[in-house]
């Protein structure tokens, strides 16, 4: 399976971070072994001083597919849940400035926390989905998904033009503002609406 990440879906983010608003959806990999699921503890890197949490919706291709129209696009995910796209920001930043691929930043081990998936049609209307993340408690980052640059449907189908997509490939759709730092010790907890999908302690 691929896990496939949208960079820069929100604009109150793109702002936070200083970069440019995309007029085509930004990705990247990660690979699978940075997946951590089960609500096991993440544990911190050693070659990173600043780890950031990015709390994500996630959704769950169903149907392999290449070149995948937007009205169609809505048939190729059968499920939603939230994730963490874990950053090691200051690194993030060296590549940026090098003009180098982000994925050291991104694709480490552990750096891919996922909840349970949730069967799509619970949801009436998968264009107003809330989510949040607490941070030892608090809420940091709240949004909803018809805050997204680019909707489920119009990420599935510019990463089809490039990429097959097939059942079982996870595309976590970009992160609101409030990201910022853990460290060790703290508590993060994903809500998707009121329910709790994902905990994770840093260790
Ligand atoms: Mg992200």
């Amino acid at each position: 399976m691929k896990i496939l990440c949208i960079g820069r879906n929100y604009k109150e983010h793109v702002r936070e971070l200083n970069s440019p608003l995309p007029s085509e959806p930004v990705f990247f990999l990660k690979p699978e072994t940075s997946l951590l699921t089960g609500d096991k503890p993440f544990e911190l890197p050693a070659f990173s001083e600043m780890v950031h949490y990015e709390v994500e919706l996630v959704i769950r291709i169903s149907k392999t597919g290449k070149n995948i129209p937007e009205k169609e696009a809505a048939g190729y995910y059968d499920a939603i849940t939230v994730g963490l796209d874990f950053t090691a920001r200051d690194i993030q930043e060296q590549c940026k400035k090098k003009g180098l691929p982000w994925l050291i930043s991104k694709g480490f081990d552990q750096s891919a926390p996922l909840a349970e998936f949730v069967p799509k049609n619970r949801f009436p209307d998968t264009r107003s989905i809330g989510f949040h993340l607490d941070l030892n408690g608090k809420t940091v980052q709240r949004a909803t998904s018809a805050e997204m640059i680019f909707p489920f449907e119009s990420v599935i189908s510019y990463i089809s033009r490039f990429i097959t997509l097939q059942p079982g490939d996870v595309i976590y759709t970009g992160t609101p503002s409030g990201v910022g730092p853990v460290k060790s010790g703290d508590l993060l907890e994903a809500y998707l609406g009121n329910n709790k999908l994902l905990t994770c302690p840093i260790k």
